[in-house]
């Protein structure tokens, strides 16, 4: 199982000298089998344009791939009338996802920013054959052996991490999330304070917070959101979706994870502070082996 890093960046596209060593694209993540010429692509982000362009330059047959979509947030779909197969006759396209409303299918969501007022092509107009399904908490089994199986995480829309399970290697995605929290108060003094609503909401957490673990649960790589500091989650980001790097390296310690990569970094975060955040972490957790701790940038490459 090998996973190669195509766009590493939330929210929006920020290129810049303050980028330029982690990368300033959106989500795009490439996944390849052992043994297998499948190619599975997660999210369609701005990074997906070069994964395009390298799929046309290294393949001599037809290009046949799955894209799975963590969500339909821009971020993770902006790149997709960018990415050059499917202008090609001959290329086979899947795309997987959640959707939110049930009157926006998935096809509409992702195709209708190939309309002639954003994009001067239509969806219509595409050569390439393209399909849509919708995904839910579920599993898939395929024929050579892959399994994937899904899971809704906390996020404004809905959301669903990944796991891939190939060949005896695990890879798992944990992102757009944050942790679930009581959204009851336990403050007596608070108005509409219910001790009884209040250990229901409590105990609604903690068992959706065991179930994510349990999702992740000896993974060989994780890749997980973390486009904030602690310190930042808890000056004002809590309840925006996303998570602090400090929970991401803690659900991967108590999940039994091999490597965790922090991933979705802040279009606002310079190479810079990811190079000390690195460092600090790296430094912290090295006397206890694992997991290994990567800040993901473009071009990355990881093997399980
Ligand atoms: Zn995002
Ligand atoms: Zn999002």
């Amino acid at each position: 199982m090998y996973v190669r890093f195509w766009g590493v960046r939330g929210s929006v596209a920020s290129p810049g000298r303050d980028t330029v060593v982690y990368g300033g694209n959106t989500a795009c993540l490439e996944l390849r089998l052992n043994g297998s010429d499948r190619v599975i692509i997660i999210d369609a982000g701005s990074g997906i344009r070069s994964l395009g362009a390298h799929l046309i330059r290294t393949r001599s047959a037809p290009i046949e791939a799955e894209i799975f979509l963590t969500h339909t947030h821009w971020d993770h779909i902006m790149g997709f009338p960018f990415f050059d197969p499917i202008y090609r006759p001959n290329t086979r396209l899947k795309v997987y996802g959640p959707i939110t409303y049930e009157e926006d299918t998935l096809d509409r969501i992702v195709g209708d920013q190939l309309s002639y007022r954003y994009f001067p092509v239509r969806h219509s107009e595409l050569s390439a054959a393209i399909s849509y399904h919708q995904l839910r908490e579920e599993e898939m089994r395929f024929s050579d052996g892959l399994r994937i199986k899904t899971k809704y995480l906390n996020h404004s829309l809905l959301c669903l991490g990944y796991r891939f399970e190939h060949d005896g290697k695990v890879l798992c995605t944990g992102y757009d999330t944050e942790p679930f929290q009581n959204v009851f108060s336990d403050d007596p003094a608070s108005p509409g304070y219910d001790p009884v609503v209040c250990e229901e909401g409590a105990r609604a957490v903690a068992d959706a917070n065991k179930a994510l673990l349990d999702f992740f649960r000896d993974a060989d790589i994780l890749i997980h959101d973390a486009q904030y500091t602690l310190r930042e989650y808890s000056a004002g980001k809590s309840g925006w979706g996303h998570s602090p790097m400090e929970h991401a390296i803690q659900t991967a310690i108590a999940a039994g994870v091999k490597k965790v990569v922090l991933f979705h970094h802040d279009p606002d975060r310079r190479d810079d502070e990811l190079q000390a955040l690195e460092k600090r972490f790296r430094a912290a957790q090295q006397p206890l082996g694992k997991p290994e701790i990567l800040v993901a940038r473009e071009g990355m490459q990881l093997s399980a």
